[in-house]
């Protein structure tokens, strides 16, 4: 996290039949942001990322993250899922690190059949035919992202920081997410998200500093009234969950 994880390759080519977890995943909790924003779900964190963010504050790189046959999982999702009142979730948010860098097919396969929403929270930068059959939410941390991805993508998500540069057109980040002193580059941007194919979240980032919070909360409030995106605020943080 904060720019010091080791860049993990992409697996996508192994057979899908065991997934390297971060520890104590899957957890239930409130979707914080995006187009669930305020539904229970069930949370699959995976292990690894082949990007390495300054700002990024997501722990998924311990080397005690274990590794867990996909049947297990589903049992574990399933028992995440099972509510107090007896209801059973039906939200499941798979998400990383960088969740498509791990061969998704057979999780997502079940899931679909047994009823589940699978949203998937990517950087955009990988692509596997079954995302398909997922809600995707791409958070560009690059200036290019994946054709497929950006055809399939259900909604973009970018995080704002009141001191980063914006471009003037579209109010979207210029950032240079590797290296906080690095050269800014333009954010990969929708297709064309004012004909409805995606649609666009706005999230402040978190710099740990109140004073630097408020002000990109602000930040997110003014892009998104000017330019029509939808504001967000991290709610999971809000009700203290993970
Ligand atoms: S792409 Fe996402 S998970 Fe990976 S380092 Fe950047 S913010 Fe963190």
């Amino acid at each position: 996290m904060f720019g010091k994880n080791p860049v993990e390759r992409s697996e996508i080519d192994g057979d899908g039949k065991s997934l390297r977890v971060v520890r104590g995943s899957p957890f239930y909790t409130i979707q914080g942001e995006g187009p669930f924003a305020g539904m229970p779900a069930v949370f699959l964190r995976l292990h690894g990322c082949p990007l390495r963010c300054y700002f990024c504050d997501t722990e998924f790189s311990s080397p005690q993250d274990p590794r867990y046959n996909v049947s297990h999982i589903q049992e574990l999702i399933r028992d995440a899922g099972d509510t107090a009142s007896g209801k059973q979730c039906r939200l499941l948010v798979i998400t990383g690190g960088e969740p498509v860098r791990q061969n998704l097919e057979g999780l997502v396969a079940w899931a679909r059949v047994s009823g589940w929403t699978v949203q998937v929270e990517t950087s955009g930068i990988l692509w596997q035919d079954c995302l398909t059959l997922t809600e995707i939410v791409v958070s560009p941390k690059t200036g290019v992202i994946n054709e497929d991805i950006a055809f399939h993508a259900r909604a973009f998500k970018y995080v704002i920081s009141a001191t980063a540069e914006s471009d003037r057109a579209d109010g979207l980040p210029i950032l240079n997410t590797q290296d906080a002193n690095g050269k800014p580059i333009r954010l990969a941007r929708p297709w064309d998200h004012s004909l409805g194919m995606s649609e666009v979240y706005l999230s402040p980032m978190d710099e740990y500093d109140p004073v630097k919070n408020e002000a990109n909360v602000k930040e997110v409030a003014r892009l998104a009234m000017k330019h029509g995106y939808r504001a967000g605020l991290q709610l999971h943080k809000h009700f203290n969950l993970p």
